[in-house]
């Protein structure tokens, strides 16, 4: 007996619990087809990290947090009887009808496969950055920011990420400095006036981190001025004992696993049509993995939401 035979065949295998894949997996459990989530770690994807979310259409909860709200969508998606194994899974085979994912604990098959895996935090890029990784260094205000009370930290980027996560660390650090590389941010403009608003914000424009240094833990930091070449060095006041970095500039797409298997852009997007479909038959990609211009929940989750319907419109009851 082959391995398929003694298997379940899902219709749509769905890589990735962040709002795209539990979007999807509502989606095509609501048009009857049989859907099982695979995710590595916890639920929400990037969302889960992230302290506040006041973007996504009616959600006003007071104090919700993106994990609480992504921990909402899946029970809404486990709610009508999406399938869940949490597993890594390192070989897509996907070149053919009934389609494998191998995982470490188990293999999966099924006819689709919706890949959501997302996006993750871009390296800074400076000298010392994999030393000081957790001892000084961190890309989750969330997870970390209360490492760093009363003490001094520097966030790289201009983006919405780094400016919304500038904010939130005011909560623990005593001054906050948002290091650019140029001299406009590319945050929404309601951010940043909150960010020009708050006294603990302050920016070093026209700049990177160059270095970081410090004895075990992060102590210093080497900035230089893209501009005039100029150097600055910053270290931690003593009774500080060190300082902390937070590196929000931009995203890499998690797609190592098919990116020689999908079409991909040069940085490793995959391309899709507007039914959210790959080159492959058969494989739809949603959210943050594939070439889009405007990377946030609501569009993630109607990319999930586009290409579980299509495969619901294509996809004949199994035999
Ligand atoms: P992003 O929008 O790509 O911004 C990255 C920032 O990092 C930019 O300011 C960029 O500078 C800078 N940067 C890039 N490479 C750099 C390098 N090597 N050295 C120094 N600086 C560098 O990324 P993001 O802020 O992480 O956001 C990712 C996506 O999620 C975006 O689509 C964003 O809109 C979305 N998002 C939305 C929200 C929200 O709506 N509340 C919150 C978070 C994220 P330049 O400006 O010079 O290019």
């Amino acid at each position: 007996m082959s391995m398929e035979e003694n298997k379940t065949i899902y219709d749509v295998m769905i890589l990735g619990a962040g709002p795209a894949g539990l979007s999807a997996a509502l989606y095509a459990a609501r048009g009857g087809l049989s859907a099982l989530i695979i995710e590595k770690g916890t639920d929400g994807g990037q969302i889960a990290a992230t302290d506040a979310i006041e973007n996504y259409p009616g959600q006003m909860l007071e104090g919700e947090s993106g994990e609480s709200l992504s921990k909402r969508m899946a029970g809404q998606a486990e709610r009508f009887g999406t399938a869940k194994a949490q597993d890594v899974i390192t070989e897509a085979v996907l070149d053919r009808e009934v389609k494998e994912l191998r995982g470490e604990k188990e293999t999966y098959l099924g006819r689709y496969v919706i890949l959501a895996m997302g996006a993750s935090a871009r390296p800074i890029g400076c000298k010392g950055e994999e030393q000081y990784k957790g001892s000084g260094i961190s890309y989750c205000a969330t997870c970390d920011g209360n490492f760093f009370m009363g003490l001094e930290v520097y966030v790289a980027g201009g983006g919405d990420a780094a400016v919304e996560e500038a904010i939130f660390l005011t909560r623990f650090a005593r001054k906050v400095t948002i290091v650019h590389r140029r001299d406009k941010l590319r945050a929404a403009k309601i951010i940043q006036e909150k960010a020009f608003q708050n006294p603990k914000i302050s920016f070093l424009w026209d700049s990177v981190v160059e270095e970081a240094f410090g004895k075990g833990v992060l102590q210093g930091l080497m900035i230089r001025n893209v501009k005039t070449g100029e150097l600055t060095r910053i270290e931690a006041e003593e009774a500080d004992g060190m300082l902390g970095l937070f590196g929000f500039v931009g995203n890499v797409p998690n797609s190592a696993l098919v990116k020689d298997i999908v079409e991909v852009d040069d940085r490793g997007y995959i391309r899709t049509d507007e039914t959210m479909r790959t080159n492959i038959r058969g494989v739809y990609a949603a959210g943050d993995i594939r070439i889009k211009s405007v990377r946030q929940v609501v569009t993630a989750a109607a990319d999930g939401a586009v290409a579980a319907v299509h495969i619901s419109a294509e996809c004949e009851p199994y035999e």
